[in-house]
């Protein structure tokens, strides 16, 4: 078994970027639900029809949508050598979930990509004037970055609660300084 690492952080953290470069050293698929879902909408999929109109107001789409979308791509044989998951879980429910999925070693490491919350938003603007994602408005930002304090932060706790360390990285910098201290972190862990 490779790795199993779990991306965490606010909207605008930059937890993408840093994510899928960091499965591409690691070798192990970057399993993003956000970019997952986003497809979805695009191909007018079922659950793209259902997630659109949640995603665009910022929103969390339904756990039991999110969490069959997740077991379905990790049942692939890609997944079976590790995994880098970010963007989920993005609850308690859905790392209870996880867990109850793949058993207790579902994860083995969760990196929290920190930025404070003046930053946050400056970036988040800055995205929103570029027009990029429908969901990157000033009122979708503004209820994103609630719902990451009400429902994705406490897994900050719940992971060590459960024996999985939680490794702090401070995401202000650029592109690769923030990829060294990601990297130096997982080494440091491990
Ligand atoms: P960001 O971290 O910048 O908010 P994501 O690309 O991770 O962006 O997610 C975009 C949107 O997709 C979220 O606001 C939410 O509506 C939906 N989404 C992504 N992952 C999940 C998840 N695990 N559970 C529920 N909804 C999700």
């Amino acid at each position: 078994m490779g790795r199993r690492i779990l991306f965490l952080g606010p909207p605008g953290a930059g937890k993408g970027t840093q994510a899928k470069r960091l499965a591409s050293v690691l070798g192990v698929p970057h399993i993003s639900t956000g970019e997952m879902l986003r497809r979805a909408v695009e191909l007018g999929t079922e659950l793209g029809k259902k997630a659109e109109a949640i995603m665009a107001a910022g929103d969390l789409v339904p756990d039991g949508l999110v969490v069959a979308m997740v077991a379905e791509r990790l049942a692939e044989d890609d997944a079976r050598c590790g995994y880098l998951l970010d963007g989920f879980p993005r609850n308690a429910a859905q790392a209870a979930a996880l867990d109850a999925e793949i058993g207790e070693g579902a994860m083995e490491l969760a990196i929290s990509i920190e930025v404070g919350a003046d930053e946050l938003m400056a970036r988040l603007l800055g995205r929103a004037a570029e027009l990029g994602r429908s969901d990157d408005n000033e009122e979708t930002i503004g209820r994103r970055l609630q719902v990451y304090r009400d429902e994705t932060e406490p897994l900050l706790d719940y992971y060590p609660a459960h024996s999985v360390d939680v490794v702090g990285v401070d995401g202000v910098g650029s592109i690769d300084e923030v990829f060294v201290r990601v990297v130096t972190a997982l080494g440091d862990a491990s």
